[in-house]
This record gives structure tokens, sequence and C-alpha cells, in this order.
């Protein structure tokens, strides 16, 4: 049906109404929008039936593709029988049989589920159960009140979440009712606060952790950490080893280690997990991005044994978890996220995903000459291009010269959408692509860069 002219666009319409995440309004109300209404494998088509290839994975979300046909249909199939069900006094089958699933894949020592709804709740609900589990656990250790986090971490837009990040521009508005959390220098070896190389400096940045545990382990109850990679601090890898050594230390010093895999979950690395990646098992972890193959808004806390057994008692002990939200275990994400973690061995993803990602660091590879480009960083199918001002002194450009916002412009306009942090361009392709759709990506992001340079 033709809409009637005398009604109001959806791009007015959206003007008049929305209110949009991360996004200067004012600014936003000035240019049409892009209107996203279908998509179909790593591609999103808009109202104007413009094609676009989705290099964010529709925010690092999707992971097969969109509309992929086994996800699809599970959704309709659970949605035959009910499309929800409360977890408090209830359960579902969806929910027990993810739960199975996600201790079968996740690392070792991880044995209970506790869902939510979203990456910042299942960080929220892990730091929650860290210091009840201090507070309960025989003999109980209730000085252990405090967290440790890494400079520059994200960990989510809550209260809780934001408390142990170090986004200082996101956060500066709270920092009155945030909780007091220790930071720790975060490892940049692109710039590194040392001036050293590693290996070489034998991951020396990891000094002021070993001091603050000497100091004050007995009143900390875990450090939380993107294992491998801070994403939002704009794609920072960690030194091979770093993570390694960060385990041994919280073991060593009786401290919880919390793993936020929100965003390198379900593949993005290259492995299932990040912590994988040096066999690492975390005594909390936090999921959900990928979770859902990136269709429905579903998060899980993952604990070990210890940690749950600290938690029961006699109903007047009052050693209950007191925490849950209304949309807890969702039985259509949880059939969504049953679906995702069936592709993955039906298609043998993270098999052909290796392959995917050497194409891909060719690829970055030849990106390296070009005048802007400071520093290409990747892990797995995350990938950070610094954009620099001089490339010998790595002088930065101002965050108000919005480099990586003319260059993400210029994709946009050839077909490609990515979301900049700041100076530095972000590609998270779906697992999904192609090696012809990952060559296409590239090139465009090799016009955009050039574009703005002239
Ligand atoms: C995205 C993200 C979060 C927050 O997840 P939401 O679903 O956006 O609340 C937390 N931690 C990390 C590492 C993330 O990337």
């Amino acid at each position: 049906m033709k809409r009637q002219s005398t009604q109001p666009s959806l791009a007015a319409l959206d003007h008049q109404y929305l209110w949009h995440p991360f996004t200067q309004m004012k600014e936003w109300v000035e240019e049409d929008p892009i209107i996203i209404e279908r998509g179909e494998g790593v591609y999103l088509f808009d109202t104007h039936g413009k094609r676009y290839l989705d290099g964010t994975s529709s925010i690092w979300v999707n992971i097969h593709g969109h509309q992929h046909p086994i996800i699809d249909q599970a959704i309709r199939r659970q949605l035959k029988n009910i499309a929800h069900s409360t977890m408090l006094g209830l359960s579902s089958p969806p929910a027990i049989l993810l739960a199975q699933k996600l201790v079968e894949i996740t690392p070792p020592g991880l044995t209970r589920v506790f869902y939510s709804d979203d990456g910042s709740t299942a960080v929220e609900v892990a730091l929650k159960m860290a210091l009840q589990y201090w507070a309960q656990v025989k003999p109980a250790l209730k000085r252990k009140r405090k967290f440790i986090h890494l400079s520059h971490a994200y960990h989510g837009d809550t209260i809780g979440g934001m408390s142990v990040s170090g986004q200082e521009l996101f956060h500066a508005p709270f920092h009155a009712i945030l909780f007091d959390s220790h930071h720790i220098p975060h490892p940049h070896c692109y710039r590194c606060p040392l001036d050293l190389k590693f290996p070489s400096c034998h991951i020396d940045c990891l000094t002021p952790l070993e001091t603050l545990f000497k100091k004050k382990h007995k009143e900390i109850a875990g450090l939380v950490i993107e294992p491998m990679v801070q994403a939002v601090a704009g794609l920072i890898p960690s030194p091979p080893g770093y993570l390694k050594r960060i385990r041994d230390l919280c073991t060593r010093f009786n401290v919880l280690l919390i793993a936020d895999e929100v965003a390198t979950g379900f593949g993005r690395t290259g492995r299932m997990f990040a912590c994988e990646h040096e066999d690492v098992s975390p005594d909390l972890m936090a999921i959900s991005k990928g979770l859902t193959g990136g269709y429905l808004p579903l998060a899980a806390t993952l604990a070990t044994e210890k940690i749950y057994e600290a938690f029961l008692g006699e109903y007047g002990d009052w050693k209950t978890f007191f925490h849950g939200h209304s949309y807890t275990g969702n039985p259509l994400g949880c059939a969504a996220a049953l679906a995702n973690i069936e592709i993955f061995a039906k298609e043998s993803t993270l098999q052909k995903l290796k392959k995917k990602i050497t194409f891909l660091s060719a690829q970055l590879d030849r990106l390296r000459t070009e005048p802007f480009v400071g520093d290409i960083r990747q892990i797995g199918f995350m990938v950070g291009i610094e954009l620099v001002k001089d490339k010998k002194t790595k002088t930065p450009f101002l965050l108000t010269d919005r480099i990586g916002n003319q260059v993400t412009k210029e994709c946009q306009k050839r077909g490609l959408l990515i979301r900049p942090i700041g100076n530095v361009l972000v590609l998270l392709p779906p697992l999904s692509v192609n090696t012809r759709e990952l060559k296409k990506m590239m090139a465009i992001l090799e016009q955009s860069i050039r574009s703005i340079q002239n």
C-alpha cells in the first residue's frame, strides 16, 4: 500500500518521537536516518531498498547472519508453544536445555547458569554474586567488598557496570553515585605508558596489580576483566600471557576472577570464548551479545559450584540470591540461543573462521601504509584501526575532529555500515561472512580512509 503523502514519513516520526542510544539528538534530527527494514545474511536493507554490509554485526551481536533458517525456525517452533513464562518458581524446557549446553561449552569449572537480559545485567549479577559469596562462604570474609577493574574498561551502563568501568566520557555525570572500585593500568602495547616492548617487558604493567593485591587482598572481592581484548576502549588486545597471569594472581590472593565475555563470547575472537586462548577458567562469567546469534535480548552469568554452594541453606538462613528480572530465561530467547549453538556444530563455524581470520589479516596489512593508519589491532573477527594525525609521533586526532565519523560516513555511502569509537574504526563482521564479502568490506574501508586524506 502506498503511504499517503499527507502522512508524516517514518523519518519525521523518528525525529518527533525517538531518543536514540549514544546519540547526540540535536545532530540526529538534522539528517534523514537510515531505517533498516530487512536483513539477509550479512546484508541490511533500508526502507529505500539500499543494501549495506553489516560491518558491526548489528553492534556486535550477530553471528550466523540475518534470517538464518535454523534460528528462524527455532523461534517459530517455540512460539507455537509459548512466548514467555517466568523462572520464578517455574522452569521451561528451553531454559533447562540451554543451561546444560552452556555449561558444556564454557570453560571447565563453571557449572551453574543464572539468566538475565543483557550484558550490563549479566555483569551486575556477577558483582552481586561475588559480594554475597564472600559474606556467606565458610569462614565468611565479610571485608571482601571491593572490586578491581582495568582502566578504560567497559562493563555496561548500569550503576554497577559503570562503577567498574573506566569510561570517563560516558560516566562523568554519574560519578557522585558510582561506588568506589580500584583500577589498575590497562595493557596498551601501541601506547605503552611504561615505554616498553613486548615480550622484553615481561608484562611489567601487571606490577601495580601485584602491589595492590599484596596490600589490599583482604578487602578485594573480585577482579573484573574483558578477557584478551578491551573492546569499547578501542579494541585493545592484551599481550599473550597477560590473562593467565591475572588468573594466577587472583588464585594466589583469593580473589574471584570475573570474566566479562559479553563482547568476546561465541566465536568472536576465533575461539568459542576468549578465556580459551590462555586456558583460563574464571570464577564468574558474563555472556550476552552473541548468545542468541543476535536475535533476541538474553544474558547469563555462569558460576562455579563453590560459589553456588555458598548460597545454599535453610529458608530462614536468608542465603538466597534475591535477584531476578521479569523476562529472565525468556523461552524464545533460550530457543534462539540453542539454535545458535547448534549452528556452530552443524556448519563448523569456528573451523571455517580460521581461514577467514587469516584472510582478513592479509587484507588489513594492505592498510598499514596509509598515511593516517597508526595501528591495526585484530583478534579473530574483532578489528580496530586507529587513525592518527602523525604516524611517527602517534599524535591522536582531536575527538572533536570526528575523524572516525567522517570515515564511517564515507563507508555508508559506499554500502558498508560501521560505527567508530572515537578515532578507532571498528570492524566486527558476522562470523558467517564469506571471503568475497570480506574483501568488499575491506575495499570500501580502504576507499573511505583514502577519501578523507584528500
Ligand atoms: C556490550 C558490553 C556490555 C554491556 O552489554 P549490554 O547488552 O549493552 O548491556 C558489557 N560488557 C562488555 C564487554 C560489552 O562489550
